[in-house]
């Protein structure tokens, strides 16, 4: 309505006359805001029975806007002004509906008149409240993301912000909107902050990263997503910016690149080398300290277990190479991974090295090994040369252990076992109330058969005799030699010894060892048995009696044995 300065100058009468043809609400004013006259329209919206002045604009308009409009009513337009004022007009009804009212001068002069006219607007007001309505569902609904959400316009600043944007960059949304984005992040990520934004204007999603320091949240790390949201020409309208916060990612990730660092500063300094092996793809992956320690060139590369095995010792190959299945028993056990093997330099150099490695296991099975390797030669031929040196002493004991009870021209038991094993057999014996038989044996005529024969064929002599005797003897009798020509024994449980003795008898008889001197022909042996039934005697006196019976054999003409059983309790 630029031309609403224009004057059409009419009579008064002739003005309320042409008000009543107009179609919409209308009314003639005074300069000072006051009604000369109401249109039919206006009074039949309103249901007023006057016709003439006098009437008062709060019974057309809501008290809340009598002063807009009185303000707007007085005021003379200049050039520029948006002449119209909404504002709501009561109803028949009672109720309130939008008008926008537009004002025309018609007189001036003395009596300055105004035309006033109000259009209908009440459809586009519910379409406006109906779109702020949405506005600000989508702006709650923003404000509920953890997510800094926020909407630049092309020129760069700041259309809108949410809740969370607000409390990261410590900024209100009444302070921050109109603003430069960039402006209002921390100085040191503006010049990405604004090379990914001119990215999304020109159409392509870009990201930066960003970080950020404040009092409540302390040092925060972000990924910016910048996505362009385009018009239906495919021009950018503006461009929606999307910061997550990736405190907690940005940290593990830092502190798994420490760790990295950190393992390969130690293998550095424990000279070890690094492996890491794709079980499922077999694919091999080894630093340089790992070809120093195989002897090979790391440019001449490894990467697979076949191109692994020409390197290992050919007794080790199938055994250090067969990872998978090693893996999946020692996953069963919840083991790591250990292997010591040898391998074979270029120059035939044999290095033994060990392999210590971490399992990464997907669905219970092992899909990746990341291990060291150590050359542990020197250590390890130490640990062999004290091991064969530890079972050689180890022998050494037994045997030692083995002679102390041992004769040694004989190989039976000694004087020393014969009383020790007495001792234990006399205490089960008198303990269950058993039978014992103890006895000693002398070979006969033995001076003589050395002299003649020799101390040589003597010794072997006695030898054959101890083996007959043994022999013969059950496996739970003991029979030692006692000293010279002189064997003891022991039958444990046994009432009538004289089974044992006959065979004792003839096994030596069996042997025919000639003897010029001797009426038999033969070496012969006499002895001396005592049985004792329930045993009172103690192990001394049961010899001695042994010894007594073998007196009496020799008496007795010598190749015989004489049993004497000792009165019970
Ligand atoms: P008897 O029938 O009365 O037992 O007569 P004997 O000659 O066997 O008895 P005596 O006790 O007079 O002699 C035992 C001999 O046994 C004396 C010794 O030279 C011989 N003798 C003892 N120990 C050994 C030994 O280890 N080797 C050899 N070759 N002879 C031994
Ligand atoms: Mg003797
Ligand atoms: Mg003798």
């Amino acid at each position: 309505m630029s031309d609403s300065t224009d004057r059409q100058d009419m009579g008064p009468d002739a003005l309320l006359a042409a008000l009543d043809t107009l179609g919409i609400p209308a009314a003639i004013t005074t300069e000072d805001g006051g009604i000369i006259g109401l249109g039919r329209t206006w009074r039949e919206f309103a249901a007023l029975d006057e016709t003439a002045g006098g009437m008062a604009w709060d019974r057309l308009v809501p008290a809340s806007h009598l002063d807009a409009l009185r303000a707007w009513l007085t005021r003379m337009p200049c050039e520029g002004e948006a002449p119209a004022l909404e504002c709501p007009l009561a109803h028949a009804s009672g109720a309130m509906r939008w008008h926008q009212l537009g004002k025309r001068l018609v007189a001036s002069g003395e009596a300055v008149r105004w035309l006033c006219y109000a259009t209908d607007i009440g459809a586009l007001k519910r379409r406006e409240t109906r779109l702020n309505d949405e506005a600000s569902l989508q702006a709650k609904m923003l404000d509920v993301s953890v997510d800094c959400i926020k909407l630049i316009a092309p020129d760069g600043c700041l259309l809108h912000i949410n809740k969370a944007g607000c409390l990261a960059l410590g900024v209100s949304a009444e302070e921050s909107v109109g603003k430069r984005w960039s402006s209002l992040l921390p100085e040191e990520i503006r010049a990405s902050a604004e090379a990914s934004l001119a990215d999304a204007m020109a159409g392509r999603t870009s990201r930066f990263p960003g970080r950020s320091v404040s009092d409540a949240m302390g040092e925060q790390f972000w990924d910016n997503l910048l996505t362009p949201v385009l018009d239906e020409d495919g021009g950018t309208r503006s461009v929606l910016c999307v910061s997550r916060e990736v405190t907690a990612e940005h940290r593990a990730v830092q502190t798994l690149r420490e760790n990295e660092e950190r393992l390969a500063m130690a293998a550095k300094v424990g000279g070890l080398g690094i492996w890491d092996y794709d079980i499922a793809g077999d694919r091999l992956h080894c630093d340089a300290s790992w070809y120093r320690i195989m002897g090979r060139d790391p440019s001449d590369t490894i990467q697979t277990i076949a191109e692994f095995r020409p390197l290992i010792h050919p007794e080790d190959v199938d055994r250090a190479t067969d990872v998978g299945r090693t893996a999946s028993d020692l996953l069963a056990e919840d083991l790591d991974y250990s292997i010591t093997f040898r391998v074979v330099r270029p120059n035939g150099d044999i290095r033994w090295v060990r392999s210590l490695a971490y399992l990464e296991q997907k669905e219970g099975r092992a899909v990746r090994a990341v291990g060291f390797v150590a050359d542990i030669t020197d250590a390890w031929r130490g640990e062999l040369a004290l091991r064969d040196a530890n079972r050689a002493l180890e022998e050494e004991k037994t045997s030692l252990a083995r002679k102390v009870l041992e004769d040694p021209l004989t190989g039976i038991s000694n004087r020393r076992h014969l009383d020790s094993e007495l001792a234990r057999v006399w205490v089960h014996a008198n303990e269950t109330a058993q039978p014992l038989s103890v006895g000693m044996i002398d070979v006969d005529r033995f001076k003589q058969f050395n002299d003649r024969y020799g101390h040589l064929a003597g010794d072997a002599a006695l030898k054959r005799i101890a083996k007959a005797l043994q022999g013969v003897a059950r496996r739970t009798d003991l029979v030692a030699r006692y000293g010279g020509e002189e064997f003891a024994f022991v039958l444990a449980g046994t009432a009538d010894p004289t089974v044992t003795m006959d065979r004792f008898l003839d096994a030596v008889a069996g042997l025919a060892i000639p003897h010029e001197d001797s009426p038999t022909g033969r070496l012969s042996i006499s002895g001396g048995v005592v049985v004792s039934l329930s045993v009172t005697e103690s192990p001394k006196h049961l010899i001695q009696a042994s010894d007594e019976a073998l007196y009496e054999a020799k008496l007795g003409g010598r190749d015989r044995f004489v049993v004497r059983v000792l009165p019970g309790p």
